[in-house]
């Protein structure tokens, strides 16, 4: 906003306050409007219009056709959504705009329906381009275009994304086409072809701008955007603003308005949401490590069958836990009172299934543990609400199979947060939370008031002391000893399994024969092949990268043909890739500032 707009004009904020969204199709929550825009003489014309419409009911007052309040109308649309509300007018004025917004907002119709209103007469190559990060979305998007114009029959609508047809895409193209909503890397192949023409484009939008980013598609949006006509719109979304978003926005947009749909503090921001990538076999183990680590008062476990319940808590009772089953088997009366012995503390872990666990509401409960992945997202939220109740924070962690990693992201949608990856915990990290403890443990314990018993432990001491000449220091340790007991203060068993590659099995069934090999287990911890080097790079889960991605990087990168790149391990935060030896410097070089789902390799030698 520092640029001065060629009409003129100082920047100004219009803040409005929306109490409710107003359609019941639409979540129900606060949100809070803030509208942007460089003050100008077309500016308050936009805002005094905003301002009518909003206090006129519904959507007159934006200046859309009879035809398309008319679809409104059949479609049960009574009121602009708050986001709809400060985007109309903005963009029916042909202005650039930002909107930092969610699915479920309303979104699209923001952004759908002043774009089709703007589409006079005819043209023969395609005036809207909206970018995607996913088939389903495109699809969705031009679902909702299709919808919304249905009061103007000759206008075309197409979805195009990688996976489906290229042909029947090209006849369509040729055909003529007025909206297309797209994948980045299909429209890309597209343009690049000569399919797609954007000479005539008057508007681009990039829809969910953030997973555009996070998928790694951001150098073909950047190529897309170098590629548009001069004079022209562009709208981007997103749910979160980036670095790289606010750079690409800086970058493409002029003097942009920017809208802002902040929900307010929902339970869910209180709770810090982490997950931890894991094979099934190592659970187990790692909640005992979960358990050890992160300190919880009042846990609650929740697994996807009665079974489980019973597996878990038996291990964990096996591990010197004090803990409570919920589950459907469990008779009503016990029910209640073991959700009364977790309120009280005298139990501190509850293991449980969704259904048994349903509205259950304990104040002390700070962690929850998805031991399986529930079955939607709804239950995800309904689960990780047994915490950070009555005001407080609370946390929750997940535990994904590399298989179920992809179901993250819908997760990560409904609570509108994103789900830190964590690792399981290492002895380092259950040692020093268990010193933490002590430390505590005996802080609470020097500040206790004294009472008779005090007197009777202090002559105690002095008696030991005496009769066998021992300072102060060895007193107390000894006495630390006591409380510390007969288990070993420290774990140091083996914690090598922790550093298992952990692999996408959804990838194999693509990469034949030589995807199967790398799913052997006796073959992880082979060393690489005489002919081959073992390279470390600094991309791994987290960044959601798949072998294929760095096939694909580095062969285009060094040259080298994909089935010489040889195995590939891929961790939580790094991975391994064995390259044949002897290297050249230059494309080592090359492949330490390469940038694969936007992380830079940092390739370094294993
Ligand atoms: P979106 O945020 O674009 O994914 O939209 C969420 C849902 O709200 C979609 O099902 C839309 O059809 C619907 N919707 C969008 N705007 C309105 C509105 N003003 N009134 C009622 N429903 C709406």
């Amino acid at each position: 906003m520092t640029q001065t707009h060629p009409q003129a004009a100082v920047p100004c904020a219009v803040d409005l306050t929306v109490s409710e969204l107003p359609s019941e199709s639409l979540p129900n929550e606060e949100v809070f409007t803030t509208v942007i825009a460089p003050c100008s003489d077309a500016d308050s014309e936009a805002t005094s219009e905003g301002e009518s419409a909003e206090s006129a009911s519904g959507f007159a007052g934006f200046g859309f056709s009879e035809a398309l309040l008319k679809t409104l109308d059949a479609k049960g649309y009574k009121e602009p959504s708050p986001i709809q509300k400060a985007a109309f007018p903005e963009l029916m004025l042909g202005r650039d705009l930002v909107g930092q917004a969610q699915t479920g907002t309303g979104k699209t119709a923001a952004f759908a329906l002043p774009l089709l209103e703007r589409l006079d007469g005819r043209s023969n190559t395609p005036r809207v381009l909206v970018l995607a990060p996913t088939r389903e979305l495109a699809m969705q998007v031009a679902d909702s275009f299709k919808a919304y114009a249905a009061g103007h029959p000759h206008l075309n609508v197409l979805a195009i994304y990688g996976g489906s047809d290229f042909r029947s895409q090209i006849h369509a193209l040729k055909r003529g086409v007025d909206v297309v909503v797209g994948t980045p890397g299909r429209v890309m192949d597209h343009m690049r072809q000569g399919t797609l023409d954007t000479t005539g484009l008057r508007s681009l939008v990039l829809d969910e701008a953030d997973e555009m980013l996070r998928m790694g598609f951001i150098d073909d949006v950047e190529w897309i955007l170098d590629q548009l006509p001069e004079e022209r719109q562009v709208v981007l979304f997103s749910a979160t603003m980036p670095n790289e978003i606010r750079r690409l926005s800086k970058r493409y947009l002029r003097e942009p308005a920017e809208i802002t749909i902040k929900t307010k503090d929902r339970e869910a921001k209180r709770i810090r949401q982490r997950s931890i990538t894991l094979q099934n076999a190592h659970k187990i183990e790692a909640l005992n490590r979960v358990l050890e680590a992160v300190t919880g008062e009042g846990v609650i476990i929740f697994a996807r069958t009665k079974a489980i319940t019973l597996t878990v808590a038996e291990s964990l009772e096996a591990a010197g836990h004090d803990v409570a089953v919920l589950n459907g088997d469990v008779p009503q009366n016990q029910r209640e009172r073991t959700v009364d012995r977790l309120r009280k503390g005298t139990v501190n872990i509850l293991v449980a299934t969704d259904v048994a666990a349903r509205g259950l509401d304990v104040d002390r409960i700070g962690l929850v543990i998805n031991y399986d992945m529930p079955f939607d997202s709804e239950a995800y939220v309904h689960r990780i609400g047994r915490t950070g109740r009555a005001g407080r924070t609370g946390e929750a962690i997940l535990f994904v199979t590399p298989r179920e990693r992809r179901f993250v992201g819908n997760l990560e949608r409904a609570v509108n947060q994103s789900i830190e990856p964590m690792d399981i915990p290492s002895n380092a990290e259950i040692n020093q939370s268990r010193l933490d403890r002590l430390r505590d443990r005996l802080s609470q314990a020097a500040a206790c008031e004294a009472n008779d018993e005090t007197s009777l432990l202090q002559e105690l001491i002095q008696r030991v002391g005496q009769e066998h000449e021992l300072t102060a220091d060895q007193l107390a340790l000894a006495a630390m000893k006591l409380a510390v007991g007969d288990q070993p203060l420290l774990v140091s068993g083996d914690e090598s399994w922790l550093q298992t590659p952990l692999r996408n099995d959804r990838r194999d069934d693509r990469r034949g024969d030589r995807g199967r090999d790398r799913r052997r287990p006796d073959r992880e911890a082979r060393p690489p092949e005489d002919n081959m080097t073992r390279y470390r790079v600094e991309v791994g889960h987290r960044d959601r990268v798949k072998p294929g991605n760095l096939v694909g990087a580095i062969a285009n990168e060094s040259g080298l043909q994909g089935r010489m790149i040889g195995r590939i391990q891929i961790f939580e935060s790094h991975s391994f890739v064995d390259l044949p030896k002897g290297m050249p410097e230059d494309v080592f070089n090359a492949l330490r500032r390469l940038k694969v789902l936007n992380r830079e390799l940092q390739i370094t030698q294993a």
